[in-house]
This record gives C-alpha cells, structure tokens and sequence, in this order.
C-alpha cells in the first residue's frame, strides 16, 4: 500500500479520546526497544513519526496514526518498561486490555519480538493473551539483519517453540534497516483490514 499521508489524530490516555470512526485498525505492540517505532515509520515510509517508547519517564499513551483517510495504525507503548510507576502500569494495562479486548475496529495485532534474544515471559505471555481472545496475530521478528540468513530458520523455531505458536500461526523476520518483511507485513495487515 502507498501511504500517501499520515497524520497522528490522538495520543489518547482514556477510551473516551479514541477515534470515532469506524475505519480498521492494527495495533502494534512489544517489549520497549524491540523495534516498534522503527518498524511503525519503515512500513509507514516516514522517517520520524512514531517516537520510540524507550524514554525514561515518558507519558504512556496510546497513539492513532490515521493513513490515506482510511486505516489507523495503533501503536501500544512498550511493555515491560520499569520506570514508570506500578500504579501508572496497571492503570494503563487496563486501558490497552479494554482496548485489545473489546474495541470493535480492531482487526489485528502485529507483536514485535528481538530476533537476537529468546522471547521473555512478557513476550510468551502476551501472545498467550491475544491468542485467548482470539486476536488475529502477526509476530514480527525484529532486526533481523543482526542475524545471519542462514540463522533465520533457527530463529523462527526458537520463537515458535517459546510462544506456543503452532503452524498456522503467521511469523515474518523484518528488519528496519532494509526492509527485509515490509511488504510481507503490509501484505498481511491489507489481507485483515479488507
Ligand atoms: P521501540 O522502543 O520498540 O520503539 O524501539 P526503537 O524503534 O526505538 O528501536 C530501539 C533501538 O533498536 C534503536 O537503537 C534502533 O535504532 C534499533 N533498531 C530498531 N529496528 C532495528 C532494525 O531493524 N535493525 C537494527 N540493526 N536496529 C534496529
């Protein structure tokens, strides 16, 4: 998909500020550092829109990226991040449970996850969760340029075994750096929002 504009309509901190639109939306979502604003403005062809959610302190928000009218990219902060403190954490993991759980537009989740570390609990945990509730599921293998090609099978079947995912389960490497998986991610985000 071309992206022709993008525009963050809302950095939402309550249910009551996110968009009142029925356009579908993908979520993104992983551990702090994973890659997940660098994989937001690849797969969007911009260089700085999404920010990384690894500033200590930062306000957690969740964001709505609107693309060509039609589409929100949601991009859920990083989990597992400490400096914030525990009842900030679990009034915002409340919030993105209501949203994973009951928003209506949402189509799909992209779960990003480090292709050169074993997936944490966070990461196993998480994916549990959107399998639970029945969300349909892309994990992304990030940076995946720090791994030799001829490694990427290996990673594959550490990710797949540590996260239960079974065959069917949609797994993709990507990298940043040189697009390695950006047309196989959009592939599969137009094959959910149509
Ligand atoms: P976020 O906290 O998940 O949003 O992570 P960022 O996108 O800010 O990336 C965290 C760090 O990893 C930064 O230093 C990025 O430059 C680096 N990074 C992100 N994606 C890639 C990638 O595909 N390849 C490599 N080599 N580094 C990456």
């Amino acid at each position: 998909m071309k992206v022709n504009d993008v525009s963050l309509t809302i950095s939402a901190v309550r249910e009551a500020q996110y968009p009142e639109t029925d356009f579908p939306e993908i979520a993104f979502v992983g551990r702090s550092n994973v890659g997940k604003s660098s994989l937001i403005n690849n797969i969007m062809q911009r260089k700085k829109i999404a920010r990384t959610s690894s500033v200590p302190g930062k306000t957690q928000t969740l964001n709505f990226y609107l693309l060509n009218q039609s589409l929100y990219f949601v991009d859920v902060p990083g989990f597992g991040y400490a400096k914030v403190s525990k009842s900030d954490r679990e009034k915002f993991s409340a919030m993105i449970e209501s949203y994973l759980e009951t928003r209506q537009q949402l189509r799909g989740v992209i779960q990003l996850v480090d292709s050169r570390h074993e997936p944490s609990d966070l990461d196993v945990s998480m994916y549990q969760y959107l399998h639970y509730y029945d969300i349909p599921t892309l994990v992304v293998a990030t940076k995946i340029d720090k791994v030799k090609k001829n490694q990427w099978n290996k990673v594959e079947s550490i990710q797949r075994k540590a996260m239960h995912l079974n065959e069917a389960a949609d797994w993709l490497p990507f990298s940043a750096q040189d697009s390695t998986g950006s047309a196989e991610v959009w592939d599969w985000i137009e094959n959910h929002i149509n």
